[in-house]
């Protein structure tokens, strides 16, 4: 398992309920486990997902972004949070250097738990595989294309893509 895979399931663990019912990872609950503070914003760069001012303590989600988008930057900012990633961030879409991609690994992990996407195949395995990523991704507030990745990473990719006709 890669270190932000590791970080971000331990996080989880943090967070589990007994109570918890397939509804999507509480955001504000990881943010004040980790002592951090998540605000939207308008960047005038409008292609920022978001940002990270680590001395205070805060993370910034572009506010103009679909909920799973916010979402998946508010995680991958508390990310480069928990990783130690050095001084103040601003991320851009689509920067594939060597700390982002560590980042889009923790926040893929913890909002859409290894441990919970088995959970939900197995619970949903009578459901045609595209219904089911759709189904999944609308429960866990992540975007299709989020949980995709996601189920390459987990090694669930093939059973997920039969009768997935746009991959591409
Ligand atoms: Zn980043």
């Amino acid at each position: 398992m890669e270190w932000p895979e590791f970080a971000a399931t331990s996080l989880w663990r943090g967070i589990w309920r007994e109570d918890w019912r397939f509804e999507p990872v509480d955001l504000v609950t990881v943010a004040d486990y980790v002592g951090v503070e998540i605000l939207t914003w308008h960047p005038e760069e409008e292609k920022l997902n978001g940002a990270l001012i680590r001395n205070a303590g805060t993370v910034f989600v572009n506010a103009s972004l679909t909920r799973p988008r916010m979402r998946f930057a508010a995680a991958h900012e508390i990310g480069h949070y928990v990783l130690g990633h050095e001084g103040d961030l601003f991320c851009p879409y689509g920067r594939y250097a060597v700390q982002e991609r560590e980042a889009n690994l923790f926040a893929a992990a913890l909002l859409i738990p290894a441990a919970v996407i088995k959970l939900f195949w197995l619970k949903l395995s009578n459901i045609a595989p595209a219904v089911r990523v759709a189904v999944v991704a609308e429960r866990l507030a992540v975007s299709r294309q989020a949980l995709s990745y996601r189920l390459e990473t987990v090694g669930m990719a093939g059973r997920a893509a039969r009768g997935w006709p746009c991959l591409a």
